[in-house]
């Protein structure tokens, strides 16, 4: 029998950048040696496309978009996709809502992240789960380093996804039929916005995030993590900003079924778990280390044993946009000479390439000197035995050299399930 060929399709966060001037006026990714790359460039398409159009779109479109779903035709909010991550279980008719720990000082924004360990975060949500009283019934979880999810499973009104985000760098915008996206808009001033009603629908939802915040604050303040920080000087976290709530599941199609082949997934962070179970793959949970090494070798093992068992595998890469955020675009090319060290040189002895395919993309570009999203295009590397050489894999390669048959990023995935 011949072995039907594979897919691996990896999706690096915020990969994308600007020409950065200390870089000799490459991008991080430019920039970068990717030795292991070349012998998947030796047969490869590049593609250039546009995730939102205008738009600085944040991961859940992105991921979306690069999977074959239209963020127009599908999203209701990133909050579903962040719990049902979790393990939350979101129900249609509860709301879903993506948390982040900050912190203010005198009114003003001073932090929409504040990094805490896995003790703290989890011992910190687990009191505002049992202190916290609002008039509705919900669950709080921890998420990764400042990240949380919020769900709440029944009010004395039903729930509306029309409100605004109180995360001042995210603003929510809605479509027709019910679509719901947040756009990366960035932080403009210091104020604390409350969480405001799009629709009269609303009013009882935004009411109720609005209790639940002001309410947490306080448990935040009196909380152990607190006292503890305190003491040894760590930031504080005192304030929750949430964004995104989603009332309904967003229904991707099975993507198994969509393409006939069989899709694995190889996550570690909530958002992609929710976007991948949601589309139908087989999840591998992998957790996120903080060792690059162990991080990217634990990666490529669990891509390798996956690849024994399926068509496809789905993996995806977080510190690249982390790094992007906090402006460090020295560590961002580093990061990618580790993915093609050790991804890509695993990679490329397991995979057959001459009729495998291997795709190397991003969600979005992060800027990592305005330390945000942005609306750039993006870079595709599509490499499979049936194609020409190309001799760097970057923005600007991708910019001048590029198949016309993907416009938007919602191109790629069925390009690519047809080669
Ligand atoms: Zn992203």
């Amino acid at each position: 029998m011949v072995q039907m060929s594979k897919t691996v399709f990896i999706i690096v966060d915020g990969m994308a950048d600007l020409p950065i001037k200390r870089l000799n006026g490459k991008t991080p990714l430019e920039y970068a040696l990717k030795s292991n790359l070349y012998k998947f460039l030796k047969h490869s398409e590049f593609a250039y496309p546009n995730v939102l159009g205008k738009l600085a779109p944040q991961s859940d479109a992105g991921v979306m978009a690069d999977l074959g779903y239209d963020p127009f035709k599908y999203s209701t909010g990133r909050g579903w996709f962040e719990c049902l991550g979790l393990d939350m279980q979101p129900q249609n008719g509860q709301l879903s809502v993506r948390v982040n720990f900050g912190s203010v000082s005198d009114g003003k924004l001073k932090d929409v992240r504040v990094y805490m360990s896995k003790e703290e975060i989890e011992s910190l949500s687990e009191e505002i789960r049992k202190k916290v009283k609002v008039s509705a019934e919900f669950d709080f979880k921890a998420g990764e380093g400042y990240r949380a999810g919020l769900v709440f499973r029944s009010g004395k009104k039903d729930f509306s996804p029309f409100v605004s985000n109180n995360e001042p760098g995210y603003t929510a915008k809605f479509f027709k039929g019910g679509v719901k996206l947040s756009f990366a808009t960035g932080i403009k001033n210091t104020k604390i916005n409350k969480i405001k009603a799009v629709r009269k629908e609303a009013e009882y939802t935004a009411s109720i995030l609005n209790d639940f915040i002001k309410k947490s604050a306080m448990v935040i303040k009196n909380s152990k993590v607190y006292r503890e920080r305190r003491k040894k000087r760590l930031e504080l976290p005192n304030y929750i900003f949430l964004r995104d709530a989603s009332n309904r599941d967003p229904n991707l199609e099975d993507i198994n079924r969509k393409y006939g082949k069989r899709w694995a997934a190889v996550v570690g962070m909530p958002l992609e778990k929710g976007i991948a179970k949601s589309a139908g793959m087989s999840l591998i949970n992998v957790h996120e280390r903080n060792d690059l090494k162990e991080d990217f070798n634990e990666k490529a093992d669990y891509v390798e044993k996956a690849l024994s068992k399926f068509d496809a595998v789905y993996l995806h890469i977080k510190q690249t946009d982390s790094v992007s955020h906090l402006g460090k675009f020295l560590d961002k090319y580093a990061i990618i000479e580790a993915i093609d060290k050790i991804i890509i040189s695993r990679l490329s002895k397991i995979m057959d390439l001459s009729k495998d395919t291997l795709v190397l993309t991003c969600d979005h570009a992060t800027s990592s000197e305005l330390k945000r999203h942005i609306n750039s295009n993006i870079p595709v590397l599509i490499s499979n035995g049936r194609f020409g050489f190309h001799s760097n894999f970057g923005e600007a390669e991708c910019s001048k050299d590029h198949t016309k048959e993907i416009k938007k990023a919602v191109d790629i995935m069925p390009f690519v399930m047809k080669i």
